[in-house]
């Protein structure tokens, strides 16, 4: 491309790239390209004041750069929230890949990548999110050391899911516990949008646990396997938010609770897996607050796969990783308590705690 071109098509781009980074406070932000293979992605390192920015790979076919650019921002601030309330030391980070994410993809296609990791020197350590797997990790640790989720024939601990199902399913208890002064399951019901890795783990302990569970997916053979193994039933992809239960898991999609769906939705409580559940975090989480439907704040409850990689970075054993993951339960209470004594949104308290932590790391 010649300079006059590149000049014609930079006079497209938004003139305030910098009014997307400044408000959310990131550190670094890195375009990557790789002509060779095609690949090309943003990696977001939102804050290293805990530990190296942590988060996944997600690779994806944004309809626009700035959808992706925006992704890769909201998605690496995320991360430093939770590992902050997680009480983990991680900063927040995150990648993603601008591509279709079903094609096939090579081992030099993922090797570059681990290059482009690497040259972060361990600002960003990656693992597999939406798109990626452990089969790709294996590739992207051939060329970097900071990567996470690696298969467990390579000493890594493998599928993240069932951790992020346990941890879940423990916020989602605690939050029973709060809106019914019980967390015991049994007869109680519960609607499950999405059950592939984490919605699949998230039904078995539901199930175990005496709980009548709803499920929606697109995919149908996800859905076969939980009500081949759980017995779950089925309902459609809207009438999930239409049911009457008494807790509503979204476990497939971001932003599915917003005006619309909360107008509709006849639950209680919401507690489940997906990142980035309202649409609006402030808006939304106020609109909850009002109508008296409590929310479980989604990166306090999902941390279970972030603490299984912090146990990989650290050497932890699995007992010490499962007390992290177990200390969702108490934790989500205490997001309760404070937004309840500050009569705030749930979702506000529980930034709050996790920018009081990085706060107080700062100053000592
Ligand atoms: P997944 O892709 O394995 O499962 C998502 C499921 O949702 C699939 O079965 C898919 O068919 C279904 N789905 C997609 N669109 C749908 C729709 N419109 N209605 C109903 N179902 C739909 O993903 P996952 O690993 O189970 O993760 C689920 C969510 O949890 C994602 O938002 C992810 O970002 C988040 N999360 C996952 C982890 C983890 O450890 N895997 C950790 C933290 C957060």
């Amino acid at each position: 491309m010649s300079a006059s071109q590149v000049m014609k098509s930079a006079e497209k781009l938004p003139s305030n790239l910098f009014a997307m980074v400044e408000p959310m406070e990131h550190e670094q932000v890195m375009f990557f390209n790789d002509p060779e293979t095609g690949l090309k992605g943003i990696i977001g390192v939102h804050n290293t004041v805990l530990g190296p920015s942590l988060g996944g790979c997600r690779i994806w076919n944004y309809e626009s750069e700035t959808d992706a650019l925006w992704d890769v921002l909201r998605l690496s601030r995320g991360m430093t929230f939770k590992s902050s309330i997680s009480g983990i030391n991680l900063g927040g980070g995150k990648a993603v890949i601008l591509a279709n994410s079903k094609a096939k993809r090579d081992e030099k296609y993922w090797r570059r990548f681990g290059q482009f990791v690497d040259s972060l020197n361990g600002k960003y350590i990656t693992a597999e999110d939406v798109g990626t797997s452990t089969e790709v990790m294996s590739y992207v640790m051939q060329e970097t050391k900071h990567v996470t989720g690696k298969p467990e024939s390579a000493g890594g601990t493998g599928d993240p899911s069932p951790f992020t199902a346990y941890g879940v399913f423990l916020g989602l208890k605690a939050s029973i516990k709060q809106a019914f002064g019980s967390d015991s399951l049994a007869g109680k019901k519960v609607s499950v949008q999405g059950v592939g890795h984490v919605g699949y783990y998230l039904v078995k302990h539901l199930t175990n646990e005496g709980a009548k569970v709803f499920v929606a997916d697109i995919n149908q053979q996800n859905l076969d396997a939980v009500v081949r193994d759980f017995g779950a039933t089925v309902v459609g992809t809207h009438e999930i938010y239409d049911i009457d239960t008494d807790v509503y898991a979204p476990c497939a999609l971001g932003a599915t609770v917003n005006t619309d769906t909360i107008s509709t939705l006849k639950c209680a409580v919401i507690a489940g897996a997906a990142n980035n559940q309202l649409a609006d975090e402030t808006i939304h989480g106020n609109l909850l607050k009002d109508k008296g439907i409590l929310y479980a704040p989604d990166f306090l409850i999902n941390a279970g796969g972030v603490i299984n990689c912090y146990r990989e970075v650290h050497n932890l054993s699995e007992q010490e990783a499962n007390a992290l993951i177990e200390g969702i339960y108490e934790r989500t209470l205490g997001i309760f308590a404070r937004a309840s004594a500050e009569n705030i949104s749930t979702q506000e308290a529980a930034i709050k705690i996790a920018v009081e932590r990085i706060n107080s790391s700062k100053a000592n």
